[in-house]
Protein backbone atom coordinates (compact mmCIF):
# COMPACT_ATOMS: atom_id res chain seq x y z
CA UNK A 1 0.00 0.00 0.00
CA UNK A 2 0.92 3.61 -0.45
CA UNK A 3 0.89 6.06 1.67
CA UNK A 4 0.59 9.39 0.97
CA UNK A 5 0.69 12.78 3.47
CA UNK A 6 -1.85 15.65 3.48
CA UNK A 7 -1.57 18.81 5.43
CA UNK A 8 -4.59 20.76 5.98
CA UNK A 9 -5.69 23.30 8.94
CA UNK A 10 -9.40 21.97 9.11
CA UNK A 11 -10.24 18.61 8.69
CA UNK A 12 -13.94 17.91 8.77
CA UNK A 13 -15.01 13.85 9.02
CA UNK A 14 -18.33 13.08 6.71
CA UNK A 15 -19.73 14.38 3.98
CA UNK A 16 -23.26 15.16 4.80
CA UNK A 17 -25.45 18.20 5.17
CA UNK A 18 -23.51 19.03 8.30
CA UNK A 19 -19.79 18.58 7.44
CA UNK A 20 -20.93 20.14 3.58
CA UNK A 21 -22.08 23.15 5.09
CA UNK A 22 -19.36 24.03 7.74
CA UNK A 23 -16.54 23.32 5.04
CA UNK A 24 -18.76 26.23 2.83
CA UNK A 25 -19.20 28.29 5.99
CA UNK A 26 -15.24 28.07 6.13
CA UNK A 27 -14.21 29.23 3.40
CA UNK A 28 -16.54 32.10 2.92
CA UNK A 29 -14.94 33.48 5.80
CA UNK A 30 -11.03 32.44 4.88
CA UNK A 31 -11.03 31.14 1.32
CA UNK A 32 -7.13 30.54 1.39
CA UNK A 33 -8.03 27.94 4.44
CA UNK A 34 -6.68 24.10 3.15
CA UNK A 35 -9.86 21.53 4.00
CA UNK A 36 -10.66 18.08 3.45
CA UNK A 37 -13.84 16.18 4.34
CA UNK A 38 -13.39 12.19 4.84
CA UNK A 39 -16.39 10.32 3.64
CA UNK A 40 -16.50 6.80 4.54
CA UNK A 41 -18.51 5.58 1.71
CA UNK A 42 -18.34 6.06 -1.72
CA UNK A 43 -20.15 8.83 -4.05
CA UNK A 44 -23.05 8.49 -4.84
CA UNK A 45 -24.76 8.63 -8.17
CA UNK A 46 -27.73 10.78 -8.50
CA UNK A 47 -28.17 8.35 -12.07
CA UNK A 48 -28.77 5.74 -10.22
CA UNK A 49 -32.97 5.19 -9.78
CA UNK A 50 -32.27 2.07 -7.05
CA UNK A 51 -30.74 4.79 -4.55
CA UNK A 52 -32.81 5.91 -1.89
CA UNK A 53 -31.99 8.43 1.41
CA UNK A 54 -34.63 9.25 3.84
CA UNK A 55 -35.21 12.73 5.33
CA UNK A 56 -36.19 15.27 2.95
CA UNK A 57 -38.90 17.88 3.74
CA UNK A 58 -36.94 21.40 4.21
CA UNK A 59 -38.52 24.17 6.08
CA UNK A 60 -39.10 27.59 4.71
CA UNK A 61 -36.69 29.30 7.01
CA UNK A 62 -33.52 26.96 5.29
CA UNK A 63 -33.78 29.53 2.54
CA UNK A 64 -32.29 31.96 5.55
CA UNK A 65 -29.25 29.61 5.99
CA UNK A 66 -28.99 28.86 2.28
CA UNK A 67 -28.53 32.54 1.24
CA UNK A 68 -26.34 32.86 4.23
CA UNK A 69 -24.19 29.82 2.85
CA UNK A 70 -24.12 31.74 -0.45
CA UNK A 71 -25.83 28.51 -2.24
CA UNK A 72 -29.49 29.74 -2.75
CA UNK A 73 -29.80 30.37 -6.32
CA UNK A 74 -28.10 26.91 -7.47
CA UNK A 75 -30.03 25.30 -4.60
CA UNK A 76 -33.35 26.64 -6.23
CA UNK A 77 -31.52 25.79 -9.79
CA UNK A 78 -32.17 21.92 -8.48
CA UNK A 79 -36.27 22.45 -8.55
CA UNK A 80 -37.38 20.41 -6.07
CA UNK A 81 -41.08 19.99 -5.32
CA UNK A 82 -42.17 23.15 -3.11
CA UNK A 83 -44.05 21.91 -0.06
CA UNK A 84 -47.27 24.31 1.26
CA UNK A 85 -47.52 22.45 4.44
CA UNK A 86 -48.37 19.17 6.51
CA UNK A 87 -51.04 17.48 7.23
CA UNK A 88 -51.49 15.66 10.86
CA UNK A 89 -53.78 13.43 12.27
CA UNK A 90 -52.33 13.84 15.58
CA UNK A 91 -54.65 14.10 18.70
CA UNK A 92 -57.71 13.11 16.38
CA UNK A 93 -58.76 11.06 13.45
CA UNK A 94 -59.74 14.09 11.39
CA UNK A 95 -56.68 15.49 9.22
CA UNK A 96 -55.81 19.29 9.49
CA UNK A 97 -53.53 20.88 7.67
CA UNK A 98 -50.59 23.19 8.76
CA UNK A 99 -49.94 25.47 6.03
CA UNK A 100 -46.57 27.12 5.68
CA UNK A 101 -48.58 30.47 3.46
CA UNK A 102 -48.65 31.63 7.86
CA UNK A 103 -44.94 31.19 7.69
CA UNK A 104 -42.58 35.05 7.08
CA UNK A 105 -39.92 32.79 4.94
CA UNK A 106 -42.89 31.62 2.17
CA UNK A 107 -42.80 27.50 1.31
CA UNK A 108 -40.40 24.76 1.76
CA UNK A 109 -39.36 21.96 -0.35
CA UNK A 110 -39.48 17.37 -0.61
CA UNK A 111 -35.63 17.11 -1.46
CA UNK A 112 -34.35 14.58 -3.38
CA UNK A 113 -31.86 13.86 -0.07
CA UNK A 114 -29.71 12.06 -2.84
CA UNK A 115 -29.25 15.11 -5.20
CA UNK A 116 -29.75 17.45 -2.33
CA UNK A 117 -26.16 16.10 -0.60
CA UNK A 118 -24.37 15.95 -3.51
CA UNK A 119 -25.30 19.72 -4.35
CA UNK A 120 -23.61 20.35 -1.06
CA UNK A 121 -20.78 18.46 -2.13
CA UNK A 122 -20.29 20.38 -5.37
CA UNK A 123 -20.96 23.20 -3.66
CA UNK A 124 -17.98 22.70 -1.57
CA UNK A 125 -15.69 21.31 -4.32
CA UNK A 126 -16.03 24.40 -6.14
CA UNK A 127 -14.71 26.34 -2.76
CA UNK A 128 -11.54 23.87 -3.42
CA UNK A 129 -12.65 21.89 -0.57
CA UNK A 130 -10.81 18.30 -0.99
CA UNK A 131 -12.56 15.59 -1.09
CA UNK A 132 -11.44 11.93 0.34
CA UNK A 133 -13.96 9.36 -0.35
CA UNK A 134 -13.99 5.74 1.05
CA UNK A 135 -12.20 6.48 3.78
CA UNK A 136 -12.15 5.86 7.38
CA UNK A 137 -10.01 7.53 10.13
CA UNK A 138 -8.47 4.47 11.79
CA UNK A 139 -6.47 6.52 14.65
CA UNK A 140 -6.19 9.99 16.15
CA UNK A 141 -3.59 11.41 18.35
CA UNK A 142 -3.23 15.00 18.92
CA UNK A 143 0.17 16.04 19.78
CA UNK A 144 0.86 19.96 20.47
CA UNK A 145 -0.67 21.99 18.18
CA UNK A 146 -1.66 19.09 15.40
CA UNK A 147 -3.96 16.27 15.05
CA UNK A 148 -1.88 13.02 13.40
CA UNK A 149 -4.90 11.39 11.62
CA UNK A 150 -4.26 7.59 9.96
CA UNK A 151 -6.77 7.07 7.63
CA UNK A 152 -7.82 3.44 5.61
CA UNK A 153 -8.40 4.08 2.18
CA UNK A 154 -9.69 1.96 -0.91
CA UNK A 155 -6.35 1.77 -2.21
CA UNK A 156 -4.17 3.39 -0.13
CA UNK A 157 -3.44 4.53 3.14
CA UNK A 158 -3.11 8.54 4.08
CA UNK A 159 -1.46 10.50 7.02
CA UNK A 160 -3.04 13.56 7.92
CA UNK A 161 -1.50 16.47 10.00
CA UNK A 162 -4.55 18.97 10.83
CA UNK A 163 -4.43 21.75 13.32
CA UNK A 164 -8.32 21.17 13.95
CA UNK A 165 -11.29 18.50 13.24
CA UNK A 166 -14.82 18.86 12.85
CA UNK A 167 -16.94 15.62 13.69
CA UNK A 168 -19.88 15.52 11.00
CA UNK A 169 -20.39 12.11 11.24
CA UNK A 170 -23.98 12.00 12.19
CA UNK A 171 -25.54 10.29 14.51
CA UNK A 172 -22.58 8.04 14.93
CA UNK A 173 -20.83 11.08 16.33
CA UNK A 174 -17.66 8.61 15.48
CA UNK A 175 -14.73 10.99 16.44
CA UNK A 176 -16.29 12.32 19.54
CA UNK A 177 -16.61 9.04 20.73
CA UNK A 178 -12.96 8.28 20.58
CA UNK A 179 -12.44 11.72 22.00
CA UNK A 180 -14.40 9.99 25.17
CA UNK A 181 -17.43 12.52 24.80
CA UNK A 182 -20.60 10.25 25.52
CA UNK A 183 -23.55 9.62 23.08
CA UNK A 184 -26.79 10.52 25.62
CA UNK A 185 -29.61 8.72 24.12
CA UNK A 186 -33.20 9.84 25.30
CA UNK A 187 -35.13 7.09 23.12
CA UNK A 188 -34.63 3.90 20.95
CA UNK A 189 -36.24 5.32 18.14
CA UNK A 190 -36.36 3.47 14.35
CA UNK A 191 -37.72 4.91 11.52
CA UNK A 192 -38.62 2.02 8.70
CA UNK A 193 -39.45 3.04 5.45
CA UNK A 194 -39.98 2.23 1.89
CA UNK A 195 -40.38 3.66 -1.23
CA UNK A 196 -43.64 3.40 -3.85
CA UNK A 197 -44.22 4.74 -7.19
CA UNK A 198 -47.30 6.47 -7.63
CA UNK A 199 -46.86 6.87 -11.82
CA UNK A 200 -50.11 5.44 -12.87
CA UNK A 201 -52.63 6.67 -10.26
CA UNK A 202 -54.52 9.70 -11.31
CA UNK A 203 -56.99 10.59 -8.46
CA UNK A 204 -55.72 11.99 -5.48
CA UNK A 205 -58.89 10.85 -3.12
CA UNK A 206 -56.31 11.46 0.10
CA UNK A 207 -56.85 15.32 0.20
CA UNK A 208 -53.06 15.65 1.19
CA UNK A 209 -52.08 16.41 -2.73
CA UNK A 210 -48.59 16.73 -3.24
CA UNK A 211 -47.51 17.31 0.68
CA UNK A 212 -46.08 15.61 3.90
CA UNK A 213 -48.62 13.58 5.99
CA UNK A 214 -48.26 12.37 9.94
CA UNK A 215 -50.75 10.08 11.02
CA UNK A 216 -50.64 8.65 14.98
CA UNK A 217 -51.06 4.65 16.04
CA UNK A 218 -50.97 2.48 19.12
CA UNK A 219 -47.14 2.16 18.53
CA UNK A 220 -46.68 4.77 16.72
CA UNK A 221 -46.48 7.55 13.86
CA UNK A 222 -46.64 7.10 10.32
CA UNK A 223 -44.74 9.46 8.07
CA UNK A 224 -45.25 10.32 4.05
CA UNK A 225 -44.01 12.76 1.43
CA UNK A 226 -44.27 12.95 -2.22
CA UNK A 227 -40.35 12.91 -3.76
CA UNK A 228 -39.52 13.76 -7.15
CA UNK A 229 -40.56 11.01 -10.06
CA UNK A 230 -43.65 10.21 -8.90
CA UNK A 231 -42.30 8.54 -5.75
CA UNK A 232 -44.03 8.25 -2.50
CA UNK A 233 -41.76 7.48 0.53
CA UNK A 234 -43.96 5.81 3.97
CA UNK A 235 -42.00 5.68 7.15
CA UNK A 236 -42.96 3.74 10.40
CA UNK A 237 -41.68 5.64 13.59
CA UNK A 238 -41.38 3.45 16.45
CA UNK A 239 -39.23 2.28 19.16
CA UNK A 240 -36.62 -0.54 18.32
CA UNK A 241 -38.16 -2.80 20.73
CA UNK A 242 -41.69 -2.68 19.32
CA UNK A 243 -40.75 -2.62 15.89
CA UNK A 244 -38.78 -6.02 16.85
CA UNK A 245 -41.40 -7.30 18.74
CA UNK A 246 -44.13 -6.63 15.44
CA UNK A 247 -41.57 -8.06 12.69
CA UNK A 248 -41.61 -4.63 10.77
CA UNK A 249 -38.57 -5.65 8.60
CA UNK A 250 -40.91 -8.20 7.08
CA UNK A 251 -43.02 -6.77 4.17
CA UNK A 252 -46.16 -8.78 5.54
CA UNK A 253 -45.84 -7.16 8.90
CA UNK A 254 -45.35 -3.65 7.08
CA UNK A 255 -48.40 -3.69 4.87
CA UNK A 256 -50.71 -5.26 7.73
CA UNK A 257 -49.90 -2.19 9.85
CA UNK A 258 -49.71 0.25 6.68
CA UNK A 259 -53.45 -0.85 6.02
CA UNK A 260 -54.91 0.08 9.01
CA UNK A 261 -54.37 3.72 8.61
CA UNK A 262 -57.10 5.90 8.10
CA UNK A 263 -54.98 8.16 5.53
CA UNK A 264 -51.38 6.99 4.65
CA UNK A 265 -52.32 3.93 3.22
CA UNK A 266 -54.55 5.75 0.94
CA UNK A 267 -51.47 7.21 -0.47
CA UNK A 268 -50.07 4.17 -1.77
CA UNK A 269 -53.06 1.42 -1.94
CA UNK A 270 -52.28 0.34 -5.99
CA UNK A 271 -48.85 1.92 -6.08
CA UNK A 272 -46.16 -0.59 -6.99
CA UNK A 273 -43.16 -0.50 -3.95
CA UNK A 274 -40.10 0.00 -5.24
CA UNK A 275 -37.92 -1.11 -2.05
CA UNK A 276 -38.34 -3.39 1.01
CA UNK A 277 -38.97 -2.09 4.38
CA UNK A 278 -35.39 -0.72 5.93
CA UNK A 279 -34.96 0.33 9.46
CA UNK A 280 -32.85 3.62 10.07
CA UNK A 281 -31.75 4.72 13.78
CA UNK A 282 -34.42 8.13 14.19
CA UNK A 283 -33.93 7.95 18.05
CA UNK A 284 -32.85 12.05 19.97
CA UNK A 285 -29.64 12.01 21.16
CA UNK A 286 -26.53 14.48 22.03
CA UNK A 287 -22.99 14.63 23.39
CA UNK A 288 -21.72 15.02 26.88
CA UNK A 289 -19.41 17.66 24.97
CA UNK A 290 -19.79 18.94 21.26
CA UNK A 291 -16.01 20.20 21.61
CA UNK A 292 -12.86 19.87 23.04
CA UNK A 293 -9.40 20.11 22.64
CA UNK A 294 -9.09 21.73 19.19
CA UNK A 295 -12.35 19.74 17.77
CA UNK A 296 -15.73 20.20 17.50
CA UNK A 297 -19.07 18.35 16.63
CA UNK A 298 -21.93 19.47 13.93
CA UNK A 299 -25.16 18.15 12.77
CA UNK A 300 -26.55 15.07 14.22
CA UNK A 301 -23.13 14.62 15.63
CA UNK A 302 -23.58 17.13 18.04
CA UNK A 303 -27.51 16.55 18.42
CA UNK A 304 -29.96 14.49 16.56
CA UNK A 305 -33.63 15.52 17.33
CA UNK A 306 -36.85 13.44 16.35
CA UNK A 307 -37.75 13.32 12.75
CA UNK A 308 -41.74 14.84 14.25
CA UNK A 309 -39.66 17.89 14.16
CA UNK A 310 -38.35 18.22 10.17
CA UNK A 311 -35.53 20.38 11.82
CA UNK A 312 -32.09 17.83 10.89
CA UNK A 313 -31.14 19.45 7.88
CA UNK A 314 -32.02 22.89 8.99
CA UNK A 315 -30.46 22.69 12.26
CA UNK A 316 -27.20 21.89 10.37
CA UNK A 317 -27.11 24.75 7.85
CA UNK A 318 -27.98 26.88 11.11
CA UNK A 319 -24.73 25.52 13.16
CA UNK A 320 -22.62 25.45 10.72
CA UNK A 321 -21.75 28.86 10.50
CA UNK A 322 -21.64 28.77 14.85
CA UNK A 323 -19.24 25.64 14.33
CA UNK A 324 -17.16 27.81 11.22
CA UNK A 325 -16.50 31.03 14.08
CA UNK A 326 -15.63 28.82 16.33
CA UNK A 327 -13.03 26.60 14.78
CA UNK A 328 -11.68 29.99 13.11
CA UNK A 329 -11.40 31.31 16.90
CA UNK A 330 -9.89 28.04 18.12
CA UNK A 331 -6.89 28.36 14.91
CA UNK A 332 -6.32 32.09 16.01
CA UNK A 333 -5.93 30.36 19.58
CA UNK A 334 -9.05 31.59 21.32
CA UNK A 335 -10.75 28.74 23.01
CA UNK A 336 -13.69 31.32 23.66
CA UNK A 337 -15.53 30.19 20.76
CA UNK A 338 -15.81 26.61 21.42
CA UNK A 339 -17.19 27.64 24.66
CA UNK A 340 -20.12 29.57 23.03
CA UNK A 341 -20.70 27.03 20.45
CA UNK A 342 -21.06 24.42 23.12
CA UNK A 343 -23.52 26.82 24.89
CA UNK A 344 -25.41 27.56 22.15
CA UNK A 345 -25.87 23.60 21.16
CA UNK A 346 -27.14 22.85 24.36
CA UNK A 347 -29.82 25.99 24.10
CA UNK A 348 -31.04 24.44 20.75
CA UNK A 349 -31.46 21.46 22.34
CA UNK A 350 -33.02 22.19 25.45
CA UNK A 351 -35.86 24.57 23.05
CA UNK A 352 -36.21 21.48 20.57
CA UNK A 353 -36.86 19.14 23.68
CA UNK A 354 -39.78 21.24 25.15
CA UNK A 355 -41.27 21.57 21.93
CA UNK A 356 -40.59 17.86 21.38
CA UNK A 357 -42.77 16.76 24.83
CA UNK A 358 -45.26 19.37 23.97
CA UNK A 359 -46.17 18.04 20.49
CA UNK A 360 -46.01 14.43 21.58
CA UNK A 361 -48.22 15.75 24.39
CA UNK A 362 -50.96 16.46 22.12
CA UNK A 363 -51.77 12.83 21.12
CA UNK A 364 -53.26 11.11 24.25
CA UNK A 365 -55.71 8.51 22.60
CA UNK A 366 -53.27 5.95 23.55
CA UNK A 367 -52.70 5.64 26.91
CA UNK A 368 -52.02 2.16 27.43
CA UNK A 369 -49.27 2.07 24.72
CA UNK A 370 -45.99 1.82 25.72
CA UNK A 371 -45.05 4.01 23.09
CA UNK A 372 -46.87 6.78 23.85
CA UNK A 373 -46.50 6.67 27.45
CA UNK A 374 -42.37 6.97 26.57
CA UNK A 375 -42.95 10.23 25.47
CA UNK A 376 -44.64 11.95 28.45
CA UNK A 377 -42.70 13.47 30.68
CA UNK A 378 -42.74 11.77 33.68
CA UNK A 379 -41.45 8.50 31.99
CA UNK A 380 -37.92 7.34 32.78
CA UNK A 381 -37.20 5.21 29.60
CA UNK A 382 -34.13 3.13 31.21
CA UNK A 383 -36.20 2.40 34.61
C1 LIG B 1 -36.38 8.67 9.53
C2 LIG B 1 -35.80 10.04 9.44
C3 LIG B 1 -36.49 11.06 8.81
C4 LIG B 1 -35.94 12.36 8.76
N1 LIG B 1 -36.65 13.34 8.16
C5 LIG B 1 -36.12 14.59 8.08
C6 LIG B 1 -36.81 15.62 7.41
O1 LIG B 1 -37.90 15.42 6.86
N2 LIG B 1 -36.23 16.86 7.38
C7 LIG B 1 -35.03 17.11 7.97
O2 LIG B 1 -34.56 18.26 7.94
N3 LIG B 1 -34.35 16.15 8.60
C8 LIG B 1 -34.86 14.90 8.66
N4 LIG B 1 -34.16 13.91 9.27
C9 LIG B 1 -32.87 14.23 9.88
C10 LIG B 1 -31.77 14.47 8.83
O3 LIG B 1 -31.74 13.44 7.89
C11 LIG B 1 -30.44 14.61 9.58
O4 LIG B 1 -30.59 15.52 10.62
C12 LIG B 1 -29.30 15.06 8.66
O5 LIG B 1 -29.06 14.11 7.66
C13 LIG B 1 -28.06 15.28 9.50
O6 LIG B 1 -26.99 15.60 8.66
P1 LIG B 1 -25.50 15.27 9.11
O7 LIG B 1 -24.63 15.78 8.00
O8 LIG B 1 -25.27 15.72 10.49
O9 LIG B 1 -25.41 13.68 9.16
P2 LIG B 1 -25.54 12.60 8.00
O10 LIG B 1 -26.47 13.06 6.94
O11 LIG B 1 -25.84 11.33 8.71
O12 LIG B 1 -24.07 12.53 7.36
C14 LIG B 1 -23.00 11.94 8.05
C15 LIG B 1 -21.95 11.50 7.03
O13 LIG B 1 -20.82 11.00 7.74
C16 LIG B 1 -20.36 9.81 7.13
N5 LIG B 1 -19.64 9.03 8.15
C17 LIG B 1 -20.16 8.39 9.24
N6 LIG B 1 -19.17 7.82 9.96
C18 LIG B 1 -18.01 8.11 9.32
C19 LIG B 1 -16.65 7.80 9.58
N7 LIG B 1 -16.29 7.09 10.66
N8 LIG B 1 -15.69 8.25 8.72
C20 LIG B 1 -16.04 8.99 7.63
N9 LIG B 1 -17.33 9.30 7.32
C21 LIG B 1 -18.30 8.88 8.16
C22 LIG B 1 -21.63 9.14 6.64
O14 LIG B 1 -21.36 8.19 5.62
C23 LIG B 1 -22.42 10.35 6.14
O15 LIG B 1 -22.11 10.65 4.80
C24 LIG B 1 -34.68 12.61 9.34
C25 LIG B 1 -33.97 11.58 9.95
C26 LIG B 1 -34.52 10.30 10.00
C27 LIG B 1 -33.74 9.20 10.67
Amino acid sequence: MNQNHHTYDVVIIGAGVAGCATAIALKNEVPHLKIAIIERTPRMSTEDSTLYRIGETLPPQASQQLQRLGIWKSFLNCNFITAYGTSAAWGSSELYHNEYMYSPYGYGWHLDRIVFDQFMIKEAQIREVDFHFETSIISSEKKSKHWFLQTNAKKHQIAITSNFVIDATGKKAAFSSLQNSNKIREDQMVGIYRFYNTKDLHNDTTGIGNGTCVETDHNGWWYSATLPNETVVIGYMTDADIANQLQLRQKKAFNNLLYNTKYTNNRVKDAIYLSQPKVVAAHTQYLSSATGNSWLAVGDAASSYDPISSLGIFKSLAMSQFAAYATLDDLKGDQSGLQKYQQIVARDYLGYQKKRQEYYAQEDRYTSSLFWKRRQSNYNYYN
